[in-house]
């Protein structure tokens, strides 16, 4: 693989951990999810007043307690994919990081003697997102050139560039931990035949498609003479796609 291909899977994955993480997040908070309705749709039918979950300030799972989970699978799940990546920004820290303590852009290690959670888990306390970010700046290249001081000399470059076993490193972690936040959340590529609901136009059965890039779409395995006010795809299936897929869920009820 080249270089720009695996710096390019590397981001990716990463920027998909980072979308979906407050997806798992909610996960952790409720019930395993039924089939039905698709989770894609979650957000559209949550009440407007709940709460809305700001990731970015959300703290690490790994400092937080979690005294009855209603998702377990969810919960082991988060907190393996927090490990797997701040490892990562451990091992690329090591390798590359320059920048002296007290500069923001530095990976801080965990500190096990320091005197509470908070300040012994290191940059482990910003939480998932901001190392995914960290990772990213990392794989990109960012900050290693050597930066002009307000007197004019050049001070030494705050990361050196990642050498490419690193950055493979980093690819395989990611798309790792991608994998296993994506089939947590059912949302890797499958499909799924929607239990208990027959369609309601022609009372066949109805398929739940999703997939990491794509919105879900559900299909109707009658064919063209099912009279479902939606059109057919590409098998000649009544499909409703992401646009339609809010009329099919009240229509089929949430219960
Ligand atoms: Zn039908």
């Amino acid at each position: 693989m080249n270089y720009a291909t695996a710096v390019h899977e590397t981001v990716a994955a990463l920027r998909t951990i980072r979308e979906q993480w407050g997806e798992l997040l909610l996960a952790i908070e409720t019930p395993p999810a039924d089939v039905w309705p698709p989770r894609q749709l979650s957000h559209t039918m949550r009440a407007l007043d709940d709460e809305q979950l700001v990731v970015e300030e959300r703290a690490p799972l790994v400092l937080r307690e979690h005294p009855a989970p209603l998702n377990v699978a969810a919960l082991d799940a988060g907190l393996a994919i927090e490990r797997q990546v701040f490892d990562l920004a451990d091992t690329l820290a090591a390798a590359v990081q320059r920048v002296s303590h007290g500069d923001p852009r530095r990976w801080d290690y965990q500190h096990p003697g320091a005197p509470d959670a908070r300040s012994a888990a290191g940059s482990r306390a910003h939480g998932l997102h901001y190392a995914c970010v960290w990772v990213e700046g990392r794989v990109l290249d960012e900050d290693t050139e050597p930066e002009p001081q307000l007197d004019g000399t050049l001070a030494a470059p705050p990361f050196a560039p990642l050498p490419p076993h690193l950055l493979h490193e980093a690819r395989r972690t990611a798309r790792i931990a991608e994998g296993r936040l994506l089939r947590t959340l059912g949302l890797d590529q499958r499909t799924t035949p929607v239990p208990d609901r027959p369609c309601p136009w022609c009372g066949g059965e109805l398929t739940l498609h999703t997939g990491p890039e794509q919105a879900p779409t559900v299909t109707c395995s009658t064919g063209p003479e099912c009279a479902g006010p939606v059109p057919l795809d590409v098998q000649g299936r009544r499909v409703w796609n992401w646009g339609e897929l809010h009329v099919l869920v009240g229509v089929l009820g949430v219960a």
